[in-house]
């Protein structure tokens, strides 16, 4: 494979943007290639290359690249405007699509990014409780605001993971291990009426793909529940792409507030705040805590959302399912047959392989696995036409435009990668 003009174009980039990238993640060694053009399953790069595409923009484009219904209805809309300054009905239709399909939701606040609705939601649970203290995961992403960069590791809970972020930010924010009803236990008990809220992904998608073991979000939704704690599900990758109704419907556990980005913009930035309307009717300006943003709302991601809805059927997350399946069987006899213990995480079209032979069932266990011995991995799939996140620790996702021929592919170059490790 040739990336001629991808290390031309990173050798530019460094110098106009830090790392040549706009987001941390993108900048893999030696350098990233640089893409052209997106279609169905696949990425193209600027030399040509072809890729069939795991990565999907980090979890958004569930409903392939270029998606022909979500296109046309783009294009109708730019003609239209695509940004008002006022309301527009189709707003409220949006609205009402996120509340028909997930169980916890009877009025939205959109905004522009999954960071955004997950420092809002944030914002309003400390502002419903009358409370400071936050809860989070160890490992958890939940964007990249001040409050939820915290340093991960035990005796570390409160200090901030990376420099600028100030210790008076993250100070009343506290970790716990996912999936550990103990440490939740205690940490609720010594900070009685304190806490505003738990926030969870409720898969957690940002250490590789970690589902919750048996009853854990049964115990979480009661704990928090008896102690007037806010849940709140970060249902950024989860949303739209578990089941119609994200991770809540899925595993029949109803939050409090529950946050969205990736999915619901049909490809277009978006975020959204959706829960009981007691709660979000106190954001500004039916209620008094501030929430704002110039493009939040705005036509063209709003009408990207409802395009993809209409892609978004039943049907569809019925073929994604059995998509899932097929690829993490496939997976599995591929490890068998070279007798490698490897974990394989996953469920419906969210996928990862841990290189431990550990159960991986938090941050810790995790950490266990060979994340250099993954980059190499990545490095034989990328040579062989797949893209995956470049870590250990993001997930794989599938489309709807994912063939079985693509999976097939894929497979091959699995087995290719492994061999080779
Ligand atoms: C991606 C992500 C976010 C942040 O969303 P952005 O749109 O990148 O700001 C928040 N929470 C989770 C779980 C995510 O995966």
């Amino acid at each position: 494979m040739n990336f001629d003009k991808s290390k031309k174009l990173y050798e530019e980039s460094v110098n106009f943007l830090p790392g040549g990238v706009d987001s941390p993640i993108r900048a893999f060694k030696p350098y990233p290639f640089f893409v052209e053009k997106a279609k169905g399953s696949k990425l193209f790069d600027v030399d040509g290359n072809e890729y069939i595409d795991y990565c999907l923009g980090y979890g958004p484009i569930i409903f392939g690249h270029a998606n022909e219904t979500i296109i046309k209805e783009s294009i109708e809309q730019i003609e239209l405007g695509t940004a008002y300054g006022v309301p527009s009905e189709k707003e409220i239709i949006l609205a009402k699509e996120v509340i028909n399909r997930v169980p916890c939701a009877e009025m939205v606040r959109f905004c522009n990014s999954g960071t955004e609705a997950t420092m809002s939601a944030i914002r309003l649970a400390r502002g419903v409780t009358k409370r400071n203290k936050i809860i989070k995961f160890e490992g958890a992403y939940h964007g990249a605001h001040d409050a939820v960069l915290v340093k991960s590791g035990s005796g570390m809970a409160g200090k901030p993971d990376s420099p600028g972020v100030p210790e008076d930010a993250t100070k009343n924010t506290i970790l716990v291990p996912f999936n550990d009803k103990e440490a939740m236990t205690k940490i609720i008990n010594e900070n009685k009426n304190e806490i505003a809220c738990v926030i969870i992904e409720p898969i957690m998608g940002n250490i590789g793909c970690v589902p919750p073991r048996d009853d854990y979000l049964k115990f979480l939704r009661e704990i928090t529940e008896s102690n007037n704690i806010l849940l709140i599900f970060d249902e950024v990758i989860t949303g739209f792409r578990l089941s119609k109704g994200g991770a809540q419907e899925y595993y029949n556990i109803v939050p409090d507030l529950v946050t969205f980005g990736k999915i619901l913009g049909g490809g277009f930035p978006i975020g959204a705040i959706a829960g009981k309307k007691e709660y979000i009717e106190q954001f500004a300006p039916s209620g008094s805590i501030y929430q704002a943003g110039t493009f939040s709302g705005n036509p063209m991601s709003i009408n990207g959302g409802i395009a993809a809805f209409k892609v978004l059927n039943d049907k569809f997350y019925k073929d994604l399912h059995d998509k899932g399946e097929y690829l993490r069987n496939g997976m599995s006899n591929i490890l068998d047959d070279l007798k490698l213990d490897f974990q394989i995480n996953g469920a419906e079209s969210m996928t990862q392989v841990y290189f431990t032979e550990h159960e991986v069932y938090d941050y810790e266990t995790a950490k266990l696995s060979d994340s250099e011995g993954f980059l190499k991995y990545f490095h034989k799939l990328l040579e062989n036409g797949v893209f995956i996140a470049p870590s250990q620790f993001e997930c794989c996702f599938l489309s709807g435009e994912h063939s079985k021929e693509d999976i097939d592919k894929t497979l091959e170059a699995m087995e290719i990668a492994f061999k080779e490790l």
